[in-house]
């Protein structure tokens, strides 16, 4: 007992470094930064590559990025990252595949001495991460619950209200802190009887996505409708945790015939703001990718400048850094809620959004 206590007081006393023994080879201008990114299961994935390498190269690093391909994605993204530590990169950063499965890999990357970052998703059940640099997750949730009761409210004055829930894959550490952060608003709703779950499918293994593929949400919302809203019962919202997922959530709706619920998104994807400026999807949510990576750099760049605490980084967040085995010193952004009230404005920092956002207000 004394010894866990005592182990627990040197952890949170400790400083920022992961607890490896090993001490981290400072890291200077002009090393390379390692980049795993996961496979392209949404837009700002794909978007990530180009953000990375140009806020690495403007920063005076080399940029050494990388995605995991789309079929046999763990192995590929562990063969990665072990190849980025042999090859020297100084700075590992990962988009985890799956939060769980890299344990050896950043404990490969501490023991030759290198920085390892959790970007975007969090790394699950090991001490060798050394920060976490990412949206705030838990605020999407929540912003995304909100957003399903102001459109249901908008459409109909009182409950209650029937919605279904979609949570993402269950391999990637942000789809429980998604789902956390909306049911922290809808649980509380659903326990007084004024949402209404007709399915019965609550729980997060019961609505989390296979690897966040669209087929698989698009066939749960038609079985769903299939068993328990053929005989006429009215769907008002589902919760979708992406712009990806909720175009095939509504595609599923509009191929029963049923009139589309509210639904809400995440991402700011191209293909989603027509839908949100014509009124299909009710909402999503802008997470800036060039500004993510940015934070990113600028947090290697405190540690090359010989920072001891880098700026803006939370050492206390437990709901969205907490990893099972320690909280992981957190660098936070903040998400904004987008639906077609504020979307102009909301994308004036991005041509492209702003762009379409004004099309679809015309
Ligand atoms: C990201 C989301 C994205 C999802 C699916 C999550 O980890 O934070 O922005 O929609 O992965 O790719």
């Amino acid at each position: 007992l004394t010894a866990v206590a005592l182990t627990g007081v040197a952890l949170t006393g400790c400083s920022s470094r992961a607890d490896t023994g090993a001490s981290d080879t400072a890291i200077k201008k002009g090393d390379t930064v390692g980049v795993a990114l996961p496979a392209k299961t949404s837009q700002n994935w794909v978007l990530a590559k180009a953000s990375f390498q140009k806020a690495l190269t403007a920063a005076g690093f080399k940029a050494d990025v990388q995605y995991a391909a789309a079929n046999n994605t763990v192995s590929d993204q562990q063969q990665q990252i072990q190849s980025m530590i042999t090859k020297g990169d100084k700075v590992i950063i990962i988009a985890a595949q799956d939060g769980s499965q890299l344990g050896t890999q950043a404990a490969q990357a501490k023991k030759a001495g290198d920085t390892v970052i959790a970007w975007d998703r969090n790394l699950l059940n090991t001490k060798n991460v050394d920060y976490y640099v990412a949206f705030n997750n838990y605020k999407v949730g929540q912003l995304q619950a909100r957003a399903l009761l102001d459109g249901m409210k908008a459409k109909k004055a009182s409950g209650p209200y029937n919605i279904e829930i979609f949570a993402g894959a269950n391999t990637d550490a942000n789809a429980t802190v998604f789902y956390n952060g909306a049911m922290s608003v809808l649980k509380p709703l659903i326990d007084k009887g004024e949402l209404k779950v007709p399915s019965g499918q609550t729980s997060f293994q019961q609505v989390q996505t296979d690897n966040w593929d669209p087929k698989n949400s698009q066939t749960r919302m038609s079985n769903i409708i299939t068993k328990t809203y053929s005989n006429g019962t009215k769907l008002d919202g589902v919760l979708s945790p992406n712009d990806t997922l909720g175009r095939s959530i509504i595609t599923a709706v509009q191929s029963a015939g049923l009139p589309v619920p509210i639904v809400t998104g995440q991402d700011s994807e191209t293909a989603s703001i027509p839908l949100i400026m014509n009124g299909t999807q009710y909402s999503t949510i802008y997470k800036n990718t060039d500004e993510e990576a940015k934070a990113a750099v600028a947090l290697i760049t405190d540690l090359a400048n010989g920072k001891k605490k880098p700026s803006g980084v939370d050492y206390n967040d437990k709901t969205n850094a907490g990893n099972g085995s320690k909280t992981v010193p957190y660098k936070a952004l903040t998400p904004i809620l987008v639906t077609k009230e504020n979307a102009v404005e909301a994308y004036s920092n991005n041509p492209t959004l702003e762009a379409l956002a004004k099309a679809g207000s015309k």
